[in-house]
């Protein structure tokens, strides 16, 4: 199967395999699993943060992050594209009583400083209390720019607002730019990333912040059933993935641009190779609803896309160059039978 679905279908591979078996295991919920302390303590260092907890995902991670930011009737502010507004069921009001208080996404990805001052409510019992500012990098495959979070940083400072990240795959963020994770990391309150996806683990997510932050996290991840033994299997997978895999992302980008610009070439296709910054490339069909029968035509030939308009391909670990063009290839042909 080639699948163009997720970054997230990306399975372990025998390294990863082989540190898992190797994990040296204890009971994590009472704090002795070796593995998982040896990861959170590296990774907290690595970013630049006092503490770190390991998660079962990213929405966990995410959520974790709300509800020690915010207490009940508190609000953040976050994109209406938002990930954890959008794609999280709701979670920070159904489980924290946290209110989101979504923005328009500019373009870019970025909030409007503008937009975001003009919904920050006043002291007052009408309102919910505005505590947080929660970003997104990469968004839909776009980069927040460097100048942007600096930005950011000082907007939070100057409206007493904690600034919390979802960096589910900020290490797209942090190869396409070429820095150290650090530049990106250091303008946050706390941060999420995502193993489970580009960077090729089976599970797993990691929430950083202070040791504050992460004691009251640590907390809820055990309220909210998140509390697991001998999780040290798959901090090890969290391990390779971070120690082995972050590179590899480059591949995934020159994958997606090459996917872009082949695409480019394709008679009732329309996408503009210069809007792809990462791993994620869009498109749209001249005739949009073609793409259900496109995508069966795909499945036959074992290829997976996600039927949607526009149609997001995503590139990752699992899928070549040659992948790519075999996809191209088949594109065209399924085009051409659907238009007769
Ligand atoms: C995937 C994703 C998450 C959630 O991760 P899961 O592990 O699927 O729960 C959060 N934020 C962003 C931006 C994501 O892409």
């Amino acid at each position: 199967m080639i699948d163009f679905r997720s970054d997230t279908v990306t399975k372990p591979c025998n390294t990863m395999k082989q540190a898992m078996f190797d994990a040296q295991l204890g009971d994590d919920v009472y704090g002795d699993d070796p593995s998982v302390n040896e990861l959170e303590q590296w990774v907290a260092e690595t970013h630049g943060f006092e503490s770190a907890i390991f998660c079962s995902s990213g929405t966990q991670a995410n959520l974790l992050a709300l509800m020690s930011h915010c207490e009940r009737g508190d609000e953040y502010l976050c994109g209406q594209q938002a990930h954890n507004y959008k794609f999280e069921g709701g979670g920070a009001a159904v489980l924290g009583s946290i209110q989101p208080q979504p923005v328009e996404n500019e373009k870019d990805g970025t909030l409007c400083f503008k937009k975001l001052k003009s919904y920050i409510k006043p002291i007052d019992p009408h309102f919910a209390k505005t505590k947080l500012l929660s970003l997104e990098n990469t968004i839909n495959g776009k980069i927040l720019p460097l100048a942007y979070l600096t930005q950011a940083r000082e907007f939070a400072n100057e409206n007493s607002l904690q600034l919390h990240l979802d960096g589910a795959r900020v290490y797209n963020a942090k190869v396409a730019l070429d820095i150290d994770i650090m530049k990106i990391a250091q303008h946050f309150d706390s941060m999420t990333i995502c193993l489970s996806k580009g960077l090729g683990a089976p599970i797993g997510s990691l929430l950083l912040g202070t040791n504050e932050l992460i004691a009251k996290a640590r907390r809820w991840r055990k309220v909210l059933g998140g509390g697991m033994r001998q999780v040290g299997i798959l901090a090890a997978a969290a391990k390779t993935a971070l120690t082995e895999n972050v590179e590899k992302l480059k591949q995934d980008h020159a994958n997606a641009l090459h996917l872009a610009k082949s695409l480019c070439g394709i008679k009732g296709v329309s996408i503009n190779p210069e809007h792809v910054q990462t791993n994620m490339v869009f498109f749209k069909l001249d005739k949009p609803a073609l793409i259900h029968s496109i995508a069966q035509e795909l499945k036959a030939k074992d290829i997976l896309i996600s039927p949607a308009n526009p149609v997001r391909l995503v590139t990752h670990l699992d899928i070549t160059k040659q992948d790519v063009d075999v996809f191209i290839k088949e594109l065209k042909s399924a085009l051409s039978k659907s238009t007769l």
